[in-house]
């Protein structure tokens, strides 16, 4: 079995087209695959519909705050022995997930197409990436060192060591269904934590596959848990209620991950916030135009525009917009949007038609705002689906200059040097990820060092990679995902201090 990046023949997207594995749809507790309890005048399912048709894809259980303080007591159950087992093991029980998924690509390929939409050819990507997190904490699961110092006055040895936080409570968005919950299990697992992971709403399936996988490779009951729940509120604030939880990791959007850290607080719990983003694109007079337009494409177009380090705002130097612009609606234009399994797609339907409604609202309001239409979509009534937008001198007042778009829409505003572009690019509360072309090597840099966000990408239109800290600054989040320091988020470091010399 190979282990590396596989090839996919454009064929295999034709091998499971649309078909849905066998999923388990219960709620997993403790081991023990369970329906929620039954309340009088309440739906004990969840509907996973499928966004290009709108049609039911799938009934999951629906978890309440009952099901909620079972997982709670199965985390912590857990809790009392697998820190205690042998970094190796837990290394090697996610080595054997990440070997598994990949002979299973095309599987969870069909089935984050099915229920979020994007072409099968992005699903397969996200397994392959969502798999590389698996294998980066196996590896890495065996390198948790500590320190020694002399104390400067000579007379302690001061150690520390690492361990595990505690049971984690992982909440998950539904635009990378798979690689947002691996980002988070793996290293959670790989520090010695337990968890309980609630995924959104709109993408359980994913999340029920492999929690299934996880289980077949070995990982011990009680270890992940996985509440499925049409309710997150009541659900969520019941697990945060309770003191045994010490670690919450949400990804999602800022309104409710504010919302999170408050309740957070009053357990004085480790929280790591992935956030919303508003990313900057600068293209400056000397960059490589055909380039820049190749990475615009990936930082507009990847996941339909529904990522929040999707390019969200672009700062063209006004002496290269018109090239860049012509060159980009080209692109645009050329994208074809459909089903996620049809292999022509290179764009398929928005999550949701509410997505696809805020997006649209969004466009219109820009346009209003004196905005020109360079590439327009239809938006057809009911459906989710939505065709690339370029909207060309953009006010930078208007709402879309300080909203996560989250769609298949570029705005450009136009600049006149490298200062009005930085000043322009930190005008804004969030700083998850900023995009900078240039020639020139120093200026690239300068410009790293000045933009306000937690990631930059020069000449490239994508940042994501397991081996990379992942996280943003001001209102995008708290902490960092992947890298070395995404083990660090579920580790707390206990000092020990004895007398020096130890005799
Ligand atoms: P998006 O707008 O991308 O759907 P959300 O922040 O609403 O992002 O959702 C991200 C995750 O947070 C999902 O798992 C969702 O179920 C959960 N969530 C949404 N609202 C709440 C809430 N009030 N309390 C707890 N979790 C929530």
């Amino acid at each position: 079995m190979s282990t590396d990046v596989q090839t996919i023949r454009p064929d295999d997207s034709d091998a499971g087209r649309g078909r849905l594995p066998a999923i388990r749809t219960q709620l997993l507790i403790g081991g023990r695959w369970r329906e929620p309890a039954t309340t009088p005048g309440r739906s004990s399912v969840l509907t996973v519909s499928d966004p290009a048709t709108g049609e039911s894809l799938a009934e999951v259980a629906d978890a309440t705050v009952v099901e909620a303080a079972e997982a709670i007591e199965a985390a912590s159950g857990a809790f009392e022995t697998w820190p205690r087992t042998a970094p190796r093991y837990r290394a090697d029980l996610l080595r054997a997930a990440f070997d598994l998924l990949m002979e299973r690509t095309h599987e969870f390929a069909t089935v984050i197409t099915s229920e979020m939409g994007k072409p099968l050819a992005e699903s397969l990507a996200e397994v392959r990436y969502s798999g590389e997190f698996l294998r980066w904490f196996a590896e890495e699961a065996v390198r948790t060192s500590g320190t020694t110092r002399t104390a400067p006055d000579g007379a302690a040895l001061h150690m520390t060591i690492r361990q595990p936080v505690g049971p984690a409570l992982l909440i998950t968005p539904w635009n990378f269904p798979l690689a947002m919950a691996t980002r988070k299990i793996a290293p959670a697992l790989a520090a010695g934590c337990t968890v309980v992971l609630k995924p959104a709403e709109e993408t359980p399936l994913t999340a029920l596959l492999f929690a299934e996988l996880l289980e077949t490779v070995g990982v011990p009951p009680g270890v992940v848990n996985v509440l499925t729940t049409s309710q997150p509120a009541p659900v969520v604030f019941r697990i945060l209620d309770d003191r045994r939880i010490r670690k919450l990791s949400f990804t999602g959007s800022t309104e409710v991950g504010r919302i999170l850290l408050a309740a957070s607080a009053t357990g004085v719990r480790r929280a790591s916030m992935e956030l919303g983003g508003n990313a900057p694109f600068i293209v400056f007079d000397d960059a490589d135009i055909e380039s820049a337009v190749e990475g615009a494409v990936i930082a507009k177009l990847r996941n339909g525009g529904q990522s929040c380090v999707a390019a969200n705002r672009f700062i063209i130097d006004r002496r290269v917009a018109d090239e860049f612009v012509t060159r980009f609606a080209d692109r645009l234009r050329a994208q074809v949007v459909g089903s996620g399994f049809d292999p022509a797609t290179t764009l398929g339907p928005m999550v949701s038609r509410k997505q696809r409604d805020r997006a649209a609202d969004l466009i219109r309001s820009t346009v209003d705002r004196g905005a020109t239409t360079v590439v327009a979509s239809e938006v057809v009534d009911g459906s989710a689906f939505l065709g690339p937008v370029l909207l060309d001198n953009v006010d930078l007042d208007a709402p879309i200059a300080q909203q996560e778009i989250f769609g298949p829409v570029a705005p450009i505003y136009r600049v006149d040097s490298q200062e009005e572009a930085l000043d322009v690019a930190s005008n804004t509360d969030a700083g998850l990820v900023g995009f900078a072309y240039s020639r020139d090597a120093a200026r690239l840099m300068r410009v790293a060092t000045a933009l306000e966000c937690g990631m930059v990408g020069l000449n490239r239109g994508l940042v994501s990679d397991a081996s990379a800290p992942f996280g943003g600054i001001k209102q995008s989040g708290l902490g960092r995902e992947g890298s070395e320091v995404g083990l660090h988020e579920y580790l707390e470091t206990k000092y020990i201090s004895h007398p020096f010399p130890v005799v």
